[in-house]
């Protein structure tokens, strides 16, 4: 199947994996940039250079690598996935798709083109699939407050991602082994340590696709956003955790690869055939 992939300036990092089926571009955290399939979908866009209690510590992303936005997937509605600001600067007539329970707040603020789903419940994006899947993670608190839900996406074209969202490892992700070729993990917090009952750390990623088994893996969730006051705290923790993942995955999951993006870069990938079962994961 051919698909056709919008012109775009390249940025000056990136790097071709494979013949271009699918682009995808890290814009810091866990907003991403997914080309697929003549749509043009972003997770969790946070473009500013502050958003509630934390501070963006790498650049800005390029608006010319988000414009022309057709969905903007949320996850759920913390500070660190769902942004006002940056949701206006995409622009108020985009299609949100949200979790069930999300849209009056959406709507309050002026958004008209809000979808919402439970896990299992699925949205087209032209002939892009966007299913919500199952996460582990409390979406409630600042700034929304309430009891919203948290979920991660599937997005099935002519490849199928899967992003995770906020999530602690749970036992269902067996049931995301279905031939993914791309998996976006989230591998860290947003300040010096993460809650193992609400985040994965590289080692409960890594374990994550072992189970998942996708053809790639992209960490998110890392080096991007810290907490006002906390920025000399660490330091090593805005940079370590992606390459930690990287080498557990080779552990743990040696049928997947792994490629750690920086912010613009990006991971050009074609459908390919599933995880083969050799390099079964192993326990840690
Ligand atoms: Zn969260
Ligand atoms: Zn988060």
């Amino acid at each position: 199947m051919v698909r056709r992939v919008r012109p775009r300036r390249s940025p000056d990092t990136h790097e071709v994996i494979e013949a271009a089926a699918t682009r995808v571009t890290f814009l810091g955290h866990s907003s991403v940039v997914i080309d697929i399939d003549g749509q043009r979908i972003i997770t969790d866009p946070i473009l500013r250079p502050r958003v509630g209690p934390l501070r963006r510590t790498t650049t800005i992303p390029h608006g010319e690598l988000w414009s022309d936005t057709d969905a903007v997937l949320i996850s759920h509605s913390h500070w660190d996935h769902l942004d006002i600001g940056s949701l206006r600067l995409i622009g108020p007539e985009t299609t949100l798709v949200v979790p069930r329970g999300l849209a009056t707040h959406l709507l309050a603020r002026g958004f008209r083109r809000i979808v919402e789903l439970l896990p299992g419940e699925h949205h087209g994006v032209g002939r892009v699939r966007v299913q919500a899947t199952h996460a582990e993670h409390r979406g409630f608190g600042p700034p929304v407050g309430g009891t919203e839900r948290s979920v991660g996406f599937l997005i099935e074209g002519t490849t199928g991602i899967y992003f995770a969202g906020d999530t602690a490892f749970f036992d269902g992700m067996s049931e995301l082994d279905i031939g993914l070729d791309l998996a976006l993990m989230p591998v860290w917090g947003w300040g010096p340590m993460v809650r193992s009952s609400e985040h994965l750390d590289p080692l409960m990623a890594a374990r994550a696709i072992a189970v998942i088994r996708p053809r790639w893996a992209v960490p998110i969730h890392w080096g991007s956003l810290h907490p006002v006051g906390l920025r000399r705290l660490r330091p090593s923790t805005r940079v370590d955790p992606p390459h930690q993942f990287a080498q557990l995955v080779r552990r743990y999951a040696p049928q997947t690869r792994v490629r750690v993006l920086g912010i613009g870069s990006r991971l050009d990938l074609r459908p390919g055939v599933p995880a083969s079962a050799g390099g079964a994961a192993r326990e840690p």
